[in-house]
């Protein structure tokens, strides 16, 4: 337990505030961190202590934590119209001009747009939009939402069940017809023996026998993150989207690509579909869509889906959807803003010439014998911790190995997340080389300490 003042920082957190996706037994032996300030990619505590966020806040500071661009195009929108909703035929001039500005950036010829405030509404948006257009067409039986295992597509009750983890079981989560798919990591799930591309065979083969065991009339659509991010940066085996997609075409189920994490650069790329050479139906974003300034999400319908939706839409009086701040005026005015800084400021350059030094890096620190892979692309990478590098086998779960390496991360002050059996590195788009160096070690510094604990 710590032992801290009743009317420290940390003493107020746990008295008032509800933790989400913490390590509770960490929290009450350390302490809350309690943070008041950024500064480029750091954040600073309120003992003035800093730390170098390699995780993006939550991959969405992708421009820094003090981006004065950002700020300013917040501040002149909130002077000239702090807020309006998208209902009843009336919408901001800002969110007009999103809308083309995304479409244009897109890889769609023509389509459309809907606002949420989070990446979880924007997919249970999506899937409501499924069934909506579904019902109207006359099947109302095609209702199935297929994701693969590990997945992650957010909180709500909709994009939980299509959250393939197992603590949705603490909810009674997944809701009936959300269907899991085997995960597509190939170091982890690939066969003894089995080729990448005869894993790559295999999934298609399961897609298909899943396909015709539920029906492909019962279902409505196919999500994918292009990368897996909460799964723990799951790269695709070369040619899965190629394999899969002509399968989805074939039955008429539409391909989702969950972009929240991969859209606007970081997988080196604008849009993660983009990296992988393949062509979704619809994109769902979020996160770095403002780059962290404002909460915000977007689903962004292709060609097709945005035709059905017209053609639904001409015969139905209204589409009974929408949140009240859904497209937001400031939340446009920062997402026009970050896509010009990301695009235009040098962003994805940085990105793409940052890439192979921080895979160099982290390569030389998953030459440690306690790490079983390093895997990513981008700004986007995991090194998976092993008890033994040949069986995979992973540590003894109660000595919390991942919790140790990230509390002597923040202890060492670097910010990087434990993700099941990975740590999980995201730093911002912005990161110096002086920055990138500190980064890696640290990050050294701190598993090979913890590493040494444990042998
Ligand atoms: C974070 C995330 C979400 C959920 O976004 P929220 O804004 O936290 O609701 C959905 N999909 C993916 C791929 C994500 O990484």
């Amino acid at each position: 337990m710590n032992d801290h003042h009743p009317n420290s920082w940390e003493a107020r957190a746990a008295a008032h505030s509800l933790y989400g996706f913490t390590d509770l037994p960490s929290v009450r032996a350390h302490g809350t961190v309690v943070l008041t300030h950024g500064k480029g990619p750091y954040v600073f505590d309120t003992y003035g202590k800093r730390y170098l966020d390699a995780n993006s806040g939550l991959w969405n500071m992708v421009a820094g934590f003090d981006h004065p661009g950002l700020a300013r195009a917040a501040q002149a929108q909130y002077d000239r119209f702090p807020g309006y909703h998208a209902f009843f035929g009336r919408m901001s001039d800002q969110t007009v001009t999103l809308s083309e500005r995304l479409i244009e950036i897109s890889p769609f010829a023509h389509g459309k747009v809907f606002y949420t405030n989070s990446g979880s509404e924007a997919n249970d948006t999506m899937v409501k939009m499924l069934w909506f257009l579904n019902r109207a067409e006359g099947r109302p039986q095609a209702t199935k939402i297929m994701t693969r295992g590990n997945a992650y597509h957010g909180v709500t009750v909709v994009s939980a069940s299509m959250t393939a983890k197992p603590y949705n079981a603490a909810f009674g989560l997944p809701l009936d017809g959300f269907l899991h798919l085997t995960c597509p990591h190939f170091w982890r799930e690939g066969a003894p023996n089995e080729s990448e591309a005869t894993f790559t065979a295999r999934l298609a083969a399961e897609l298909e026998a899943v396909i015709a065991q539920e029906g492909a009339e019962t279902i409505a659509g196919f999500f994918a993150e292009p990368v897996m991010g909460a799964g723990g940066v799951i790269v695709p085996p070369k040619g899965y989207f190629q394999a899969i997609q002509p399968i989805l075409h074939r039955h008429g189920i539409p391909l989702i690509a969950d972009e929240v994490i991969c859209g606007f650069g970081r997988t080196g790329a604008v849009w993660g579909c983009e990296c992988f050479g393949f062509a979704p139906d619809a994109i769902i974003s979020s996160k770095a869509l403002t780059a962290g300034y404002f909460p915000m999400g977007a689903v962004i319908l292709g060609p097709s889906l945005s035709d059905r939706m017209q053609a639904t839409l001409d015969q139905i009086e209204e589409f009974p959807h929408g949140f009240t701040a859904s497209g937001h005026p400031v939340g446009c005015a920062v997402a026009l803003k970050a896509i010009d800084v990301i695009l235009n400021e040098g962003l994805l350059e940085q990105v793409r010439a940052g890439a192979p030094r921080m895979q160099a890096g982290l390569a030389e620190i998953a030459e440690h014998p306690n790490i079983g892979e390093l895997r990513g692309i981008g700004y986007m990478w995991a090194l998976e911790a092993v008890r033994d590098r040949d069986s995979k086998r992973p540590f003894d779960a109660g000595l919390s190995v991942l919790e140790r390496i990230a509390n002597t991360c923040t202890d060492h002050g670097l910010i990087c997340r434990p993700l099941g059996q990975s740590v999980v590195i995201c730093p911002p788009f912005i990161l110096t080389d002086a920055e990138l160096n500190e980064m890696i070690e640290k990050l050294a510094a701190a598993l090979k300490q913890v590493f040494h604990e444990v042998a």
